[in-house]
């Protein structure tokens, strides 16, 4: 299977509490299901602008599985490395906004589907054949053969000399074991492309960043790129915000997206900038997603 970009981990829904300041720990209205898992909507977005991408995850044989399915599967994603299975039931994710801007997670994930990905699941030709893997750190943090998994494919993408991404984009809910850090340094120090925040930034700091493009989400504040000895700013777009979550893994595929068709890392930022702000303007992680005729007409 020839693809452009090739993702692994985590296929999820999200469920949404409906009011800002609802907490977990009494009754309250959610929203949901709504496909999600920061890889799955990584690559829907990928799709939407232009490019063959496929996700090699697994769901659990439900209606959460099928809500996620059918729609990776409408959007154009690659689904023939979806697996499913009977054993577990499909990951879920609960969110909770706040008035201060913080979010809280609880995440249905190490005894869910989305923990069926194994190093045997990662062959030399399903490397071969990308131009590009993109990891994000959370999928590692779910289950160790998960993140063996990732570390194969990672390994085998930079034997190849393919182009390797990664987001560390680390949710403290699922951990912080001191051998996760090291393998966040690790991905991070193969990767050409590194979508961070700044404070994730400083836990993979000591990573030799030369030749590496470095590229810092900012949330409403924008975003930045460094490369050599060069910055790059762009300013944020005006929006109102619905929903944040989804925004940092739309601007991930919009950035990769825009290198692999040979945009400048200028004019990448800008367009990942963009992505990453309409995608904040309609709830739900992966609806916000921008397709390229849209973002052609806002440029
Ligand atoms: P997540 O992990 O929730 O997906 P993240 O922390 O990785 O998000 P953010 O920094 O929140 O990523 O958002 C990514 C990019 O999207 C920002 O750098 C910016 O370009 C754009 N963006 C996000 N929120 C806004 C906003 N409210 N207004 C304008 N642009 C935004």
């Amino acid at each position: 299977m020839e693809l452009d970009v090739l993702t692994i981990g985590e296929i999820l829904v999200e469920i949404m509490a409906k009011k800002i300041d609802q907490d977990f720990l009494h009754p309250g209205e959610f929203l949901g299901p709504y496909p999600s898992g920061a890889p799955a909507i990584f690559i829907d977005q990928i799709v939407k602008l232009g490019l063959k991408g496929g996700i090699l995850g697994c769901i659990g044989e439900d209606d959460f599985g099928r809500n996620v399915f059918e729609r990776l599967k409408k959007d154009g994603v690659e689904v023939g490395l979806i697996k499913k299975t009977q054993e577990y039931i499909t990951g879920i994710a609960f969110v909770t906004y706040f008035s201060n801007g913080e979010r809280k997670f609880i995440f249905h994930l190490p005894h869910s589907a989305a923990s069926c990905i194994y190093p045997e699941d990662i062959t030399e030709d399903l490397i071969k054949n990308i131009k590009a893997l993109h990891i994000m750190g959370c999928s590692l943090a779910i289950k160790d053969n998960v993140k063996e998994a990732i570390h194969k494919a990672v390994n085998l993408a930079y034997e190849y000399g393919k182009l390797i991404s990664f987001d560390p984009n680390i949710r403290v809910e699922l951990g912080l074991s001191k051998e996760y850090l090291e393998t966040i340094k690790n991905i991070a120090s193969k990767s050409k492309i590194i979508l961070s925040g700044e404070r994730e930034l400083s836990i993979i700091g000591e990573v030799n960043k030369e030749e590496k493009i470095i590229v810092i989400k900012k949330g409403k504040h924008g975003a930045e790129a460094y490369y050599k000895d060069k910055v790059y700013k762009v300013a944020p777009i005006e929006v109102e915000e619905v929903d944040p979550t989804g925004a940092g893994d739309c601007f991930d595929a919009g950035f990769v997206a825009s290198i692999l068709q040979g945009y400048t890392i200028e004019d990448a930022l800008k367009r990942a900038n963009i992505i990453g702000a309409l995608s904040v303007t309609k709830r739900g992680p992966m609806e916000g997603v921008v397709d390229k005729k849209t973002l052609d007409m806002i440029r």
